[in-house]
């Protein structure tokens, strides 16, 4: 669109700048410096995030379609990590090639041969899209680029970021614009709504063994730069529930924490040598071979898994998330053995790209041809999170070229997704760079189920996350360094 993000005089931009870094500031809406950039003695020091300007143009029917998909993407993913059988197959396969997913199915397989001793679930999904339009006369769309299940980050600075957005509008920090008002920045409610889904498990968990104090269990890995995203999940959870929270990194599992025999709580010991029960593991780490340096790693998520502690997410949840899964999912008729209603069917099939498997089926074998003939149009990823994994169009050959084909069938082939010419601002470690970007949309979703029968008793939508990045950059992970967190200013 014309004339947007504006262009100011120096000394507006100026102005702006220090008015939108000290907000940033004096709200948390931080992260660690990186190590290179100052010694931080006991983590004192923080830095503004990387963040955008202005909030990015985003048409507002793409945005309401994401959010009321939601639910129905819940439910999905639900379905699929407790059907033992349909996932327990497809995560066979994987196994065969994929030496960290058969690692996480295997405490899968021993957590449920023994008998899960949790009784409720919880997800805090995101399902991130970018919006597709081919031509200049095509409507714009949403299609998926991934759904996650697990560590599902940032929803804490993007409910600030929109705050801050407002307040820049609202304090008249930016040029006169017309597309910049409260109207078409909403606040976004993520922050708040994860907490209340951690809150409702931790109600759901039931009482403590009488005289005990409950808490929720934050595993998190050491030297996150993004703690404060998560402390955001934690002072809502005090603030508007009253619920206590705990923090450690997987590899202090072992000797902060222990199961009581027979039942299996999981207890905690605090830093104050007091035991808490913990009602509620909540996993932003764990998702990437980086996490399980060791074996003591991967005994410690067993351990946690075993528990009657509910997990967020469970080994299957986390499975359900894999790559693959969603490439399964769009197989013609798989996706009805998993939706709660008819309905949803199309709803969610609008959003798909198409995908497709590289292993030795009909399906496999024209796509490994597509990947050799026409790379430019396509994304190769493993089954991997957390940015970076990712081998992109003509890279692509050489990539597969270079390793045994037996292990060709661990990745997908994913059709590019064409997102509109867009650009804007963002600043990063202080400096301000303009130039075209990629937006990416994130709805966040919060879905509590039974372990048994997978009947939900919470599921609902929970705001939202738009990431930018250079559309100079393939990768969009702000934590990877490549983009920074966004707002949206919705357009009609
Ligand atoms: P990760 O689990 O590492 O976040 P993603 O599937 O989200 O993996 O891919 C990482 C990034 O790659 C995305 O944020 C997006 O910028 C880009 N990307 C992934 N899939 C596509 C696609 N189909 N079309 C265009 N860009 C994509
Ligand atoms: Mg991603």
């Amino acid at each position: 669109m014309a004339n947007y993000p504006p262009e100011t005089t120096a000394e507006a931009l100026a102005h702006l700048q220090t008015a939108f870094t000290d907000y940033s500031l004096a709200h948390g809406l931080t992260v660690r410096p990186p190590p290179a950039f100052a010694a931080n003695p006991n983590n004192a020091l923080s830095t503004a995030a990387p963040v955008s300007l202005y909030p990015s143009l985003f048409p507002r029917e793409c945005f309401e379609y994401g959010r009321r998909v939601q639910e129905a993407y819940n439910y999905v993913y639900a379905a699929i990590a407790n059907d033992t059988e349909w996932l327990g197959k497809v995560v066979t396969d994987l196994a065969a090639v994929d030496t960290f997913m058969k690692a996480l199915f295997d405490v899968y397989i021993k957590a449920k041969e023994e008998g899960f001793a949790h009784e409720w679930c919880l997800g805090l999904f995101r399902s991130d899209y970018m919006l597709h339009r081919p031509t200049p006369e095509d409507e714009p769309v949403i299609h998926q680029v991934e759904f996650n299940t697990i560590a599902s980050s940032f929803g804490g600075l993007a409910s600030r970021v929109s705050e801050l957005h407002r307040f820049l509008v609202r304090s008249g920090a930016y040029p006169p614009t017309p597309q910049l008002s409260l109207e078409s920045i909403p606040l976004n409610p993520a922050a708040a709504e994860l907490a209340s889904g951690l809150a409702k498990a931790d109600e759901y968990y039931g009482p403590t063994k009488s005289g005990r104090e409950k808490g929720i269990l934050f595993i998190v890995q050491p030297g996150e730069r993004n703690a404060f995203d998560q402390r955001w999940l934690e002072y809502a959870l005090l603030e508007n529930h009253n619920v206590k929270t705990h923090r450690i990194a997987l590899s202090e599992v072992p000797t902060r924490t222990r199961l009581e025999s027979g039942s299996r709580r999981l207890i905690y010991t605090t830093a104050l040598a007091q035991d808490v029960e913990i009602s509620t593991v909540y996993f932003r780490a764990g998702y990437g071979p980086d996490d399980y340096p060791t074996q003591l790693e991967w005994d410690a998520r067993l351990h946690l898994e075993r528990s009657a502690a509910i997990k967020c997410p469970t080994t299957a949840m986390q499975l359900a998330g894999a790559k693959k899964v969603q490439q399964e999912l769009a197989v013609p008729g798989v996706l009805e053995r998993f939706v709660a209603q008819p309905s949803h069917l199309d709803l969610l099939r609008k959003t798909f790209t198409s995908i497709f498997p590289l292993d030795t089926s009909p399906e496999g074998l024209r796509a490994r041809k597509l990947a050799f003939e026409e790379p430019e149009k396509y994304v190769l990823k493993p089954q991997r999170e957390g940015g970076g994994n990712n081998v992109y169009r003509a890279k692509i050959p050489d990539f597969l070229r270079s390793m045994d084909e037996n292990l060709w069938s661990g990745y997908i082939l994913m059709e590019l997704i064409q997102p509109p010419p867009a650009e804007g601002v963002i600043v990063r470690n202080g400096e301000i760079v303009r130039g075209g970007v990629i937006g990416e949309l994130g709805v966040y979703g919060v879905i509590l189920f039974r372990q048994d029968t997978g009947e939900p008793v919470v599921n609902r939508e929970a705001g939202w996350l738009l990431r930018t990045k250079s559309d100079e950059s393939e990768e969009g992970g702000v934590a990877a360094g490549f983009g920074c967190v966004d707002g949206v200013c919705l357009t009609d």
